[in-house]
């Protein structure tokens, strides 16, 4: 949406606009006349066209739409770079994967969400890869691994055991020596933007924080714009597998943007508060959360990031201590995933998956926007039930 300034227009420098502006403004249909504020639902498999423009436009709803479109230009715009969706987190995971073939060498974090754990452990098996896992915290350990590494695929804060990385440092030192991917998830846009610190692929589950409210599935990658071979790949990737996103998922997820700012800082002095109150409960033995001064993370997080989240774990004595807690909440709801409007928790080894430097006692916590003591009301109830 560029028009040329009038001849007359004032060159008084405009300040950049804050993240929080973005989120609102990013995205929007052309202002005209009677045009709705908001980029509509597009419901189409297929576009009208014309035989004498070829393959252009959009064409068929595999390749295009424009709700994904106003959803890319507003996740594009937060992260500083170029977007695209996915019909999941795991799709656009899966879509970076596949830009390597047999015999990759990969790092990635020790703690690492457990799908893209998985699915590289699938071609580690079937195609020959080499895994290197890492402590994204060590970053004198990450840069040794990352010696000879083709795809370096970094999570932080890290799920669940919240260990932050120095990506400034791990941006600087490793740009241009392999593909260098974060999932920022946890962290969102607004907290930090690894494009800008030589990451060359940004990831999303937009399930999570982006869309907010736990009733859709997204993904997204974000490229810097320079990278225009790059997108054009994984355009191609997303277009062969079909991994796009539904138009209503879109739609969902841009509405949930609007609003990203006011959630998460409701959600991060929700979860300041409470971290600070279960570290001093007796039933909890540890608290892991980047914001408390005590937390091995906090050092990184405080010189790196624009905030500490909303994600604690806690560890209880073991895991029957930690399922009476989780049974003994009301308000709290028991489920996975994280990032939504409500507060929720779960015992995280109850995953299979889920390895065995995790506690058994350790229980994530994601932090909703509701009233912080009607929340630790409910946490206190059920923590003096297992003490
Ligand atoms: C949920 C999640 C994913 C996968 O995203 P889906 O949208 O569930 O496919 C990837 N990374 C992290 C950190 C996640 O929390």
């Amino acid at each position: 949406m560029t028009s040329d300034p009038a001849p007359s227009a004032p060159t008084t420098p405009v300040p950049a606009r804050h993240r929080d502006t973005v989120a609102v403004a990013a995205g929007r249909p052309e202002r005209v006349v009677d045009a709705p504020l908001n980029t509509p639902v597009t419901f189409a498999s297929t576009y009208v066209g014309r035989h004498d423009t070829g393959q252009g436009g959009l064409g068929y709803g595999r390749t295009g739409n424009p709700t994904w479109q106003a959803l890319e230009a507003t996740i594009g715009a937060l992260e500083g770079g170029r977007a695209l969706t996915f019909s999941s987190g795991m799709a656009a995971a899966q879509a970076v994967l596949e830009l390597h073939g047999p015999g990759t060498v990969m790092v990635l974090p020790a703690h690492c969400y457990l799908g893209v754990a998985a699915a590289a452990d699938q071609r580690a098996e079937r195609d020959g890869w080499t895994l290197r896992r890492v402590d994204v915290a060590d970053t004198a350990a990450v840069l040794a691994a990352a010696d000879g590494a083709d795809l370096v695929w970094l999570e932080s804060p890290t799920n669940p055991m919240m260990e932050v990385a120095d990506l400034p440092a791990l941006g600087a030192a490793l740009r241009g020596t392999a593909r260098l991917v974060v999932d920022n998830t946890f962290a969102t846009p607004l907290l930090q933007r690894p494009l800008a610190y030589g990451f060359d692929i940004v990831l999303h589950s937009a399930t999570k924080f982006l869309a907010g409210h736990s009733d859709a599935l997204l993904g997204a990658l974000v490229l810097p714009s320079a990278d225009a071979e790059t997108l054009t790949r994984l355009v191609g990737v997303r277009s062969l597998s079909g991994s796009v996103p539904g138009t209503m998922e879109a739609y969902l997820a841009l509405r949930g943007i609007r609003t990203l700012a006011v959630r998460l800082e409701r959600m991060q002095h929700n979860a300041g508060i409470l971290a600070e109150r279960l570290q001093a409960h007796p039933a909890v033995r540890a608290v892991r959360y980047p914001g408390l001064t005590r937390d091995p993370g906090y050092a990184t997080a405080a010189a790196t990031m624009d905030g500490f989240g909303s994600l604690i774990s806690v560890e209880l004595a073991d895991a029957a201590t930690a399922d009476a807690f989780v049974d003994g909440t009301s308000l709290w709801v028991f489920a996975t995933s994280l990032g939504g409007v409500e507060s929720s928790l779960e015992r995280r080894r109850r995953w299979p998956g889920e390895l065995p430097t995790v506690p058994e006692g350790l229980v994530r916590l994601s932090v909703g926007i509701e009233h912080v003591e009607d929340l630790w009301t409910d946490l206190r109830q059920a923590l003096d039930a297992v003490v």
